[in-house]
């Protein structure tokens, strides 16, 4: 099973020459704002049809010499994960359930028709990684090292078909507090007009392209004065943000969450579950329609709804725009308390009783 070999690479790496000072990293991790500032390694791997995974490297981040006619650039053959890296007090640098990101990254490169990248693999990556660049992991309050795994198609070939040459790429970006003042409920557009993913389609992979059609929504959303968008299915079942997944919470304390075929599977959304699980709450996974998202709203059915993602970790929402209507939306004490329990286990602020974490 190609997705569970046990070997272990052995990476070449060559350090960076132009690395950053101590004293500038440091001037750099104090407000690292989002998705800007990069540690001064990356971590790549090849594939070819022939080779397999090959020439596993640590280099020097930089730009990345790419063929015109490589795939990706014409095809969008290509899938990435998102996850944290976090600096307890022990000093120690720790991420967040690597396997699940590694699965889902191997789900979406099915679907993508690309190979897929051994488990051990992609968490020997975030090591490698870590062991040259660790010390960019900010140790501020909800500050973190944010890691981008991807992969492209690489090979020069203009034909449509599955590439045969593909290039996995690892790089890391500290990142600052999502919410510097305070978590803040987001306003939300409900999308109508625009689809982010159809039944069949590629909504449940990790896939540039979800992200492409999600843009023209978004500017939407931003011009209704509205933070986020909601999608529908074609049968008018919510589906998700743009980013992220949504909860309800139900006046008899029943957590309530889109099951869909065409929603990308959130790493922190079953963990929050699996917290509120633990704390006696039901937990359905069912379609939900816009119909009885509004109507329990206005019936007091609902209690609390919320977003959740690695991003912003868990954000209430506060308002739900759309054509002719905006619907006020009801806080419970629940998203709050859920937040926190995650963020004192990311953060290892508590105990870690599903064994969630891995020291990098
Ligand atoms: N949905 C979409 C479309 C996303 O991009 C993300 C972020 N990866 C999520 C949901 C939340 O997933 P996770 O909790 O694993 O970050």
């Amino acid at each position: 099973d190609p997705a569970h070999s046990s070997e272990q690479l052995a990476f070449q790496v060559t350090r960076n020459l132009a690395a950053r000072s101590a004293s500038e990293r440091d001037r750099l991790l104090e407000n690292p704002g989002f998705g800007t500032v990069f540690t001064d390694h990356m971590v790549d791997i090849c594939w070819s049809e022939k080779g397999g995974w090959h020439r596993p490297r640590v280099q020097p981040y930089g730009p990345i010499s790419l063929d015109p006619a490589a795939a990706v650039l014409h095809y969008a053959q290509e899938i990435f994960e998102g996850l944290k890296a976090y600096r307890h007090a022990d000093g120690g640098v720790y991420t967040f359930r690597p396997e699940e990101n590694a699965k889902r990254f191997n789900r979406s490169a099915r679907r993508m028709a690309m190979p897929e990248l051994p488990v051990q693999y992609f968490l020997q990556s975030l090591h490698e990684l870590i062991a040259v660049d660790g010390a960019w992991t900010p140790s501020g309050e909800d500050q973190s090292l944010y890691l981008r795994p991807f992969m492209f198609a690489k090979e020069a070939f203009l034909g449509v078909r599955p590439a045969k040459k593909f290039a996995y790429y690892l790089i890391g970006s500290p990142s600052g507090a999502y919410f510097p003042g305070g978590v803040k409920p987001v306003t939300i557009w409900l999308s109508e007009k625009y689809a982010r993913a159809a039944e069949g389609g590629t909504g449940a992979a990790k896939t540039g392209g979800n992200y492409a059609a999600s843009l023209l929504p978004q500017s939407e959303a931003a011009e209704q004065g509205c933070d986020q968008v909601v999608f529908l299915d074609a049968k008018g079942n919510i589906e998700e943000l743009g980013g992220m997944n949504i909860v309800f919470v139900m006046k008899d304390g029943t957590l309530v969450t889109p099951q869909s075929e065409s929603i990308l599977e959130g790493i922190t959304r079953t963990s929050i579950l699996q917290l509120a699980a633990d704390r006696g709450h039901t937990i359905e996974e069912r379609p939900v329609t816009l119909a009885e998202w509004r109507d329990g709203v206005a019936s007091g059915d609902i209690v609390d709804v919320f977003a959740c993602g690695t991003a912003a970790v868990l954000t209430p929402i506060g308002m739900l725009k759309g054509e002719g209507f905006a619907d006020e939306q009801p806080r419970s004490e629940l998203s709050l308390s859920l937040r926190e329990e995650l963020t004192d286990i990311q953060y290892g602020r508590r105990e870690d009783k599903h064994g969630w974490l891995r020291r990098l």
